[in-house]
């Protein structure tokens, strides 16, 4: 490594002890300094480059929290896949990034190791649940960070803080060591200053991974040069009726802005119709949080966590209390909502509905995209909130992601970039969902607004 690589993550180090503001779960010095010596005998394309990391993905050698009490003490024995290849591609691992615990939440104030300030104006929240990847962009740490996005985590916190974040379709990741939530939406993405680093992130960690089955024997595209290419020619659909109630002005505003500049470049537009939309927020928090309630169920407290012994009682009651103990509030309603949702007698009602709307929403999004390149949609209704504003209602926290959640429900790639600022200069983000596997147009269309 390069002595200024070296000098360069000490004063970062230095700038995050002295903030205030916990972006960072972890930064080790002892880990760093092994870390550094290791990477700097590697030569590739991220050598020099700094990553920040979700602290739900796993990296050797360090705790991997999830912003939750119940993995206190844990230590990653391994690297998830992405590490692996930000590693062989000569990366550096700058540390391990706060979090909603568990990635449930949008807003990071859902975290044991406190909330994350916005750093555009810290009175207010970065979003969630990657609010301090995004929040270690947008102050300037970093360049590159990882996210995770299960219901738009990435896309939001993205919006939020003025960044550019991209969750890949479904299979493109390999997600082998990113702590599962709801392992049929969790993807695991870049949050970065510019559309050029996503693309180059991406090109780093996606790819088939034999240690996970659900990810895709696609070849990964050259993402890069995609950029280079004409926007031109492009159709892209609005679904308008969605954005006539409930969007703040400022949002619209950016939002019409960015179409007109792609409307200059050559973009041609159409309005459509998401006939299942309105439903996508249910459907979401009915799958999610029941696919949320089985993973979570391996969390017993014993060989880490809280409480750790058996204290004397029986099993049952000490899993109750490390589990009483290790999950904060908002996960507690997510398990209870989940095994509520899978029960017998209430499995048909909601769990099986719920199913049947995915379909409906996957196959109408399948339809739509065989005519068009892309949808456009404002990433989030409105700009970052306070911090306090929703934290004490559930229901307003999850409308924040009517934007987001039906990408993840359908399974396709999207890309939030961020358009004209609002007022005070709070950040908007302007969201392209495209056809599956194909990140490359997306990427291409961000470019061209940022
Ligand atoms: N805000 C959504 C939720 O709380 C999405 C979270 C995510 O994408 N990890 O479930």
């Amino acid at each position: 490594m390069k002595r200024s690589t070296e000098d360069h993550i000490y004063d970062l180090i230095d700038t995050i002890d002295q903030s205030g503001n916990p972006i960072f779960i972890t930064v080790d010095k002892e880990w760093l300094r092994k870390h550094l010596a290791e990477q700097a005998a590697i030569q590739g394309p991220f050598s020099g480059k700094i990553i920040a990391v979700k602290d739900n993905i796993n990296v050797r050698g360090l705790p991997t929290t999830c912003a939750s009490r119940i993995l206190k003490t844990f230590h990653s024995p391994y690297d998830a896949t992405v590490i692996k290849k930000i590693r062989a591609a000569g990366g550096v691992l700058l540390g391990k990034t706060n979090m909603d615990e568990f990635a449930m939440g949008s807003s990071n104030e859902y975290s044991a190791a406190g909330a994350v300030k916005n750093p555009v104006d810290e009175t207010r929240v970065p979003g969630g649940s990657s609010g301090g990847s995004a929040a270690a962009v947008a102050s300037g740490l970093v360049d590159y960070a990882l996210g995770s996005d299960t219901g738009g985590s990435i896309r939001q916190p993205a919006a939020f803080t003025g960044t550019v974040g991209l969750k890949p379709t479904y299979g493109r990741v390999s997600r082998y060591g990113l702590t599962a939530f709801a392992s049929s939406f969790d993807q695991i993405g870049p949050i970065t200053r510019t559309v050029r680093q996503s693309a180059e992130l991406l090109e780093v960690i996606a790819g088939k991974d034999p240690l996970d089955s659900t990810s895709a024997d696609i070849p990964v595209g050259n993402y890069v040069r995609a950029l280079d290419e004409d926007v031109k020619g492009l159709t892209l659909g609005i679904p308008w009726h969605l954005l006539e109630k409930g969007v703040e002005k400022d949002v619209m505003d950016s939002f019409q802005d960015a179409v007109k500049t792609l409307e200059k470049a050559g973009v041609t537009f159409r309005e459509i119709e998401l006939k299942y939309a309105d439903y996508a927020i249910a459907a979401y928090y009915i799958l999610a949080t029941a696919e949320a309630s089985s993973n979570l169920a391996r969390f017993d407290g014993i060989r880490y966590g809280v409480n750790q012994k058996m204290d004397g009682g029986d099993l049952f009651s000490t899993y109750a209390e490390n589990r009483s103990k290790g999950f904060g509030p908002e996960v507690k309603r997510r398990i209870m909502l989940g095994t509520y949702v899978l029960s017998s007698g209430y499995y048909e009602a909601y769990y099986a509905r719920g199913q049947k709307v995915r379909t409906l929403i996957a196959r109408e999004f399948a339809t739509l995209l065989k005519d068009m390149d892309g949808i456009m949609l404002p990433t989030t209704p409105t700009t970052a909130f306070k911090l306090g504003e929703h934290v004490n209602d559930p229901l307003k926290m999850y409308l924040n992601d009517v934007f987001t959640v039906s990408v993840n429900i359908a399974g396709l790639p999207a890309l939030s970039v961020p358009g004209k600022p609002g007022k005070g200069g709070l950040p908007v983000g302007c969201q392209f969902i495209g056809r599956a596997y194909d990140e490359g147009t997306i990427l291409r269309l961000g470019h061209t607004i940022e």
